[in-house]
């Protein structure tokens, strides 16, 4: 199991958090006329990263922050975390 360092609590251990996907995701602007398959594929469609990504996550049975976290998907080395909006992302 990892642990993951809550840039608000600190270290705690990884059933403490929810996934929230990759960093950057960018929500269609027209979703009032975007096609169900087009909306689908934004909802449910991600790249499978294999070495570094970028992702959301939020420390759901703590605080409830939102955070950014930099892991390698293959040995879950965590390389940074920072507060979400730290790198000018929404
Ligand atoms: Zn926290």
């Amino acid at each position: 199991m990892m642990t993951i360092t809550c840039p608000w609590c600190g270290k705690r251990r990884e059933n403490e958090f929810t996934y929230g996907g990759p960093v950057p995701l960018a929500r269609p602007d027209n979703r009032g006329d975007i096609s169900d398959k087009a909306w689908a594929e934004y909802l449910f469609m991600r790249d499978n990263v294999k070495g570094i990504a970028r992702e959301r996550w939020c420390h759901s049975h703590g605080c409830g922050q939102w955070f950014t976290m930099r892991r390698d998907t293959v040995t879950h080395k965590i390389h940074s975390i920072e507060k979400t909006g730290d790198a000018g992302e929404p």
